[in-house]
């Protein structure tokens, strides 16, 4: 595996490549890599002749208030697991490589970053997200780039870029990979001490309470949504927002009716941690 930090250097590695008709799959990360990230490479791998793997910590998509600075950071460690699960390129710029002195565009995707996280964290986070992954498809000009379905949202917002923008490059959504006890992993799990990981359990079992009312027929928004806040509350969380919105564009549903996404955010110790589940009421 090389590591490269400049966009030229990323640029000719895959010209090089290319040149001799590889495909290219990009997975971008912010590092403090964990088996979703690892399943995300191994999934690009599988397409791909030639991988890299982004690490930036996008300052961007932080608001002020977020945790910026003390997002874990471990380059050394992150390229042995990268290079383990298969990446030939690390591209790890530096902040200047990325928003050199006197940047001045923004990506905004309109209406479906709106809600959810767009709502909570503020228009500044996709923007941020938005305006960063447009310049990783410029600068690697990949042929697929595959994001995980643990940030749902994420997800809609970078399909619609890339469909708004012509962009030709593949997006690929992977599933959500979970610590034993069904913990979504995610790399601000390292801010919950032994408490808080415990009560972090309740997310993905509000998510399966939800999902079990919906296979047992009760497909009312206020019904799933009851269920899931019911698991919540006994656990001592009050969302941070619980929405049972359209899988497709985040529409308000009064019903699980097609595919669904039931989406949840909290606070759960020093983390804020973001779960999901699609539901899919059974014929
Ligand atoms: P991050 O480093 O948090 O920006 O995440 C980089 C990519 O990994 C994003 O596409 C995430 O959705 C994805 N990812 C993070 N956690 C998971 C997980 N538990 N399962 C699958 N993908 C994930």
């Amino acid at each position: 595996m090389r590591i490269v930090r400049t966009v030229a250097d990323v640029r000719a590695a895959v010209r090089e490549a290319r040149s001799q008709g590889a495909s290219v799959g990009l997975v971008p990360t912010m590092g403090a890599l964990h088996d979703g990230h690892l399943s995300l490479i191994r999934q690009a791998r599988a397409d791909n002749d030639l991988v890299v793997m982004s690490l930036f910590v996008n300052p961007t998509q932080f608001g002020p208030t977020e945790d910026l600075a003390s997002y874990p950071r471990d380059e050394a460690r992150d390229a042995q697991l990268a290079a383990d699960a298969g990446t030939d390129i690390l591209f790890a710029p530096p902040v200047e490589e990325v928003y050199p002195s006197g940047f001045a565009t923004t990506i905004h995707v309109a209406g479906i970053t709106d809600v959810l996280d767009g709502a909570h964290r503020g228009s500044h986070h996709f923007d941020g997200v938005a305006t960063v992954v447009t310049k990783l498809f410029q600068m690697v000009g990949p042929d697929a780039a595959y994001f995980g379905q643990k940030d749902a949202q994420q997800v809609l917002v970078i399909r619609r870029l890339a469909r708004d923008l012509d962009m030709p490059v593949r997006i690929v959504a992977c599933p959500i990979v979970r610590e034993p006890d069904g913990l979504a992993m995610s790399s601000r799990n390292v801010y919950l001490d032994a408490a808080a990981r415990q009560q972090a359990t309740a997310l993905n079992r509000a998510l399966d309470a939800a999902e079990t009312t919906v296979r047992s027929g009760e497909t009312g928004a206020d019904a799933v949504i009851a269920a899931a806040r019911t698991v919540l509350t006994g656990a001592g969380i009050e969302p941070e927002y619980l929405e049972l919105r359209s899988a497709e564009d985040l529409a308000e549903l009064d019903r699980v009716d097609g595919q669904a996404l039931l989406a949840v955010a909290a606070r759960v110790g020093a983390a804020r941690l973001i779960d999901n589940r699609i539901l899919e009421a059974t014929p």
